[in-house]
């Protein structure tokens, strides 16, 4: 078997998904990476998920215009979206190998992201709610943390919302909240049923961004992930939202939550640390090859081409167990603790992994102009946003004692 740096799956995929991936490698390569110098030391990737929002905060029109026209233009833009709604109905699997490849750069690419749990949508909810974020008119977030509950959202939940004639009224502070200032719908949690908590007392409303009882708190919390801030505290204040506005059901809204959390921040964390942790290694090679001290190339060092077999193996490992968690899942099997798998072994080993490609990159691992530094703190994060890694062992140990 020949070994590169790059295996190549060992799943059959289907035509249809090897023709999307190659071209996803094409324009990454051909379009995005270019960008990167530019796109690197600008703080507007701070911007989380939102890959348009994160373009057009670092490039002017022209750069956005061409990249959404490319998008639209391959069909690239609608790869993620469900056939009913214009999509090619690609498989989990076929996404994982997509956004795989979106993530070799750091530059994002433009395409519709739509949090899973908004195709609960119905009635007027596709209309207001669902179509404008496939079209990319408007964006959301979820807000589930609050400053007293972060991993037992369940247990800790103190926003309230309260039946008041054909509207709920919510009252209570969200915190951490990605893109709350920026997003027009916000995807939010509150008690309805006290003595129920999570097991059917929780209810997710799509609240407009613009509710007079919605107060996003600016600036936001700094972080590590730029200067400009991206999280947020978000108080509502008698905050009424119309009883059509609930998302699913009324008391379902915990379920909902779960439901996003396990593909977009534990199943998907495969592909997303994968094309980063891909990227780190094949720069690494390249690299170790070319840089000299005391008379011979860095790769030929054990102790660097040990770094290199390292980072080799975890990604080998992960791509293994994310295709097959994929493939599960579209079987239809139940995949939550496996989310929770990959979860903790996209972020723990996708993070020690760019550690090991800063390291053999020396001083220019800490430059801006390579996304090594960026990539390490995208995948720290994954260590802890979305359920701390704590928490992926617990609903892991719970499955292994049950
Ligand atoms: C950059 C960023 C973006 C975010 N975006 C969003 C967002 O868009 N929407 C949203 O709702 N939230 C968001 N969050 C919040 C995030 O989901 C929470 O921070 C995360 O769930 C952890 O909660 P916490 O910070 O309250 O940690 P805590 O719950 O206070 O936990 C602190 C530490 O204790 C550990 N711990 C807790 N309980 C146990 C236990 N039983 N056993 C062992 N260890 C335990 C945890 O693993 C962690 O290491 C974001 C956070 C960050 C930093």
């Amino acid at each position: 078997m020949e070994i590169s740096s790059h295996q190549e799956s060992p799943y059959r995929l289907p035509p249809d998904v090897v023709k999307f991936r190659d071209l996803v490698r094409r324009i990454v390569r051909e379009e995005l990476i270019p960008l990167e110098r530019e796109y690197l030391p600008h703080p507007g990737h701070a911007l989380g998920l939102k890959e348009t929002l994160r373009l057009k905060a670092v490039f002017g029109k022209d750069v956005v215009d061409h990249l959404v026209k490319i998008s639209r233009d391959t069909g690239l833009w609608y790869s993620m979206v469900p056939e009913e709604y214009g999509g090619p109905g690609l498989s989990l699997l076929a996404r994982a190998v997509i956004m795989e490849e979106l993530n070799y750069s750091a530059v994002p690419f433009p395409v519709a992201v739509v949090a899973n749990i908004l195709y609960e949508c119905k009635g007027n909810q596709i209309d207001r709610f669902l179509k404008p974020v496939i079209e990319g008119e408007k964006t959301t977030c979820f807000a589930q943390t609050e400053p007293n509950a972060g991993s037992d959202p369940g247990g800790m939940m103190q926003t309230r919302a309260v039946k008041d004639g054909g509207h709920w009224v919510i009252n209570g502070t969200k915190m951490w909240i990605s893109m709350a200032a920026e997003s027009d719908i916000m995807m939010v949690q509150a008690v309805t049923d006290p003595d129920k908590r999570q097991r059917g007392g929780i209810t997710m409303f799509l609240v407009d961004r613009h509710n007079p009882g919605v107060h996003v708190v600016e600036p936001g919390i700094r972080t590590w992930h730029g200067t400009r801030p991206a999280q947020y505290t978000v108080h509502f204040e008698n905050c009424r939202v119309p009883e059509e506005d609930v998302l699913g059901e009324v008391g379902k809204g915990f379920g909902l939550g779960q439901r996003w959390l396990m593909i977009h921040d534990r199943l998907l964390r495969g592909p997303y640390a994968l094309g980063k942790m891909q990227r780190a290694l094949d720069m690494s090679i390249e690299w170790a090859k070319q840089r000299v001290t005391f008379g011979k190339p860095i790769a030929e060092r054990q102790a660097v081409q040990w770094k290199l077999v390292d980072m080799f193996v975890d990604i080998q490992a992960l791509r293994s167990m994310t295709y097959e968690m994929a493939a599960r899942a579209d079987a239809g099997e139940d995949v939550r603790t496996e989310g929770a798998l990959i979860k903790l072994c996209a972020s723990d080993w996708g993070t020690r992994c760019i550690d090991h490609a800063i390291q053999i990159h020396g001083a220019m691992g800490e430059s801006l102009e390579l996304p090594l530094t960026l990539f390490y703190r995208l995948l720290r994060h994954t260590q802890i946003g979305g359920g701390a890694n704590e928490i992926q062992r617990m609903l892991i140990a719970r499955k292994l004692l049950r």
